[in-house]
């Protein structure tokens, strides 16, 4: 089944979730000339008309991630934009954005276009292209904003390094304004954060590693927040995984301060004491680092209170060699496209998060935080659609994963929850298999 245009696609029996469309309940949802037709409680159709049997599952707007390294150009030993796009729709992605430190950075339209020629290339997920706040992601001039909207950036970001020059940062926000495209921050002040390579706490002291405090994430998110407020920008923190800066977040969004945030789910999952039970494996290993128990409350709270806006993955796959190395030795990042729903899904299990905020921050969200299309099932929209199995039992198998990254923390995991269809525009693009592929 492909999902040609023109021919009629009914799911049928599943629980539709669009918390934007405010729709919680057993629908069929029609899918036309790969747009939304209808979600409705009963519908007519041809008795030959092509039937999904969603009895049992969850039907819900494709996920956004705000936050994924595709790593092409220049790293397609780490992952392609093809290859990422293909692990994004296993997770139930149907739309990423692609980090632009890659090689060369996306400081210009002609990587923004790479980037989106290979993703139509390669027809799977839609990949929204992040520009660089600085020329190289150097932190010292500022890359060309219309350039970068011109040819497709919803967004400008130096992720991975922090903007540390606050006169920098404060131009970034001003110059974006004038495009309406949000500045999204990695935030750690580099001073403060020293050499590391997990945070600092009495785990970090009990293993003989160096730590870096969750200050060193609150003190840049405390700065960016003043800029947004002297700027009236768009600041979006990346990554947050520091008590101190959902506290500063939630304090400047009641004043009224245009700032969004993401969390992803390694940081709500697992905390600094997982690198210790884990006998120092480098995939529990990334930037921010697994943070102390107050924090990861405070993360969940966050998440589900709204301050924190949404999930993004920060998938970072890197290659067996850079993490077969030493624990301070290894590069940052894990992957997480594949294994979201599941680990976040157990959230809701817990009584940490509804089912509704679940969906909300993996779909509507994400959509309205850079304002893209998608992260919701109204009709006439293009038909990006999730179908999962809230009941599928699982194990992490890295070497099973579309990505070609295997360094993820919940290797060996029992999940439960797994993304079984993913229709982009109307297409069916993923349905797993019966090896659970
Ligand atoms: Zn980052």
């Amino acid at each position: 089944m492909s999902g040609e245009s023109g021919e009629a696609i009914f799911i049928e029996g599943g629980r539709v979730l669009d918390p934007r469309g405010g729709i919680d309940g057993i629908r069929t949802l029609v899918i036309r000339d790969g747009r939304v037709a209808e979600v409705a409680e009963r519908v007519e159709r041809p008795r030959d008309a092509r039937t999904v049997d969603a009895r049992g599952k969850w039907v819900t707007p494709g996920f956004i991630d705000l936050h994924s390294h595709l790593r092409e150009p220049g790293q397609e030993y780490k992952e392609t934009v093809a290859s990422g796009a293909r692990a994004a729709l296993a997770g139930g992605f149907t739309a990423v954005c692609a980090m632009p430190n890659t090689v060369p950075p996306c400081d210009n339209a002609s990587v923004a276009e790479l980037v989106l020629e290979r993703a139509r290339a390669a027809g799977l997920a839609r990949v929204h292209p992040v520009g660089c706040i600085s020329k190289g992601l150097k932190g010292e001039e500022l890359a060309e904003y219309g350039e970068l909207k011109a040819s497709g950036c919803v967004a400008v970001s130096d992720d991975g390094r922090p903007v540390m020059s606050p006169a920098l940062m404060r131009r970034a926000l001003e110059y974006a304004r004038a495009f309406d495209l949000p500045v999204a921050v990695h935030e750690e002040d580099l001073s403060l954060a020293g050499k590391w390579a997990m945070h600092e706490g009495p785990a970090a002291t009990r293993l003989g590693l160096r730590g870096m405090p969750s200050q060193a994430e609150e003190v840049m998110v405390r700065r960016d927040i003043a800029l947004a407020e002297l700027t009236g920008g768009r600041l979006h923190v990346q990554h947050v995984s520091a008590e101190g800066s959902v506290r500063a977040i939630r304090e400047a969004r009641k004043r009224g301060v245009r700032v969004t945030a993401e969390v992803t789910p390694h940081h709500l999952a697992l905390g600094d004491e997982d690198v210790a039970r884990s006998g120092y494996d480098t995939d529990f290993k990334m930037c921010p680092p697994l943070r102390g128990e107050t924090d990861v409350r405070a993360v969940r709270e966050g998440l589900a209170d709204g301050t924190l806006d949404a999930i993004a993955t920060d998938h970072a796959p890197h290659s067996l060699v850079e993490k077969a190395v030493e624990f301070d030795q290894a590069l940052n990042g894990v992957v997480g496209l594949e294994t979201a729903f599941g680990v976040c899904l157990d959230l809701c299990r817990r009584g940490i998060l509804s089912e509704r905020r679940l969906i909300e921050a993996l779909t509507a969200a994400p959509a309205g935080v850079f304002g893209l299309p998608g992260g919701g099932l109204e009709k006439g929209a293009p038909a990006d659609v999730a179908i999962l199995d809230p009941g599928m039992e699982w194990t992490v198998e890295p070497d099973r994963f579309l990505s070609k990254g295997h360094n993820s923390p919940f290797k060996g995991r029992r999940l439960v929850g797994r993304c079984t269809h993913a229709f982009v525009g109307g297409r069916l693009v993923h349905e797993i298999s019966r090896g659970g592929r």
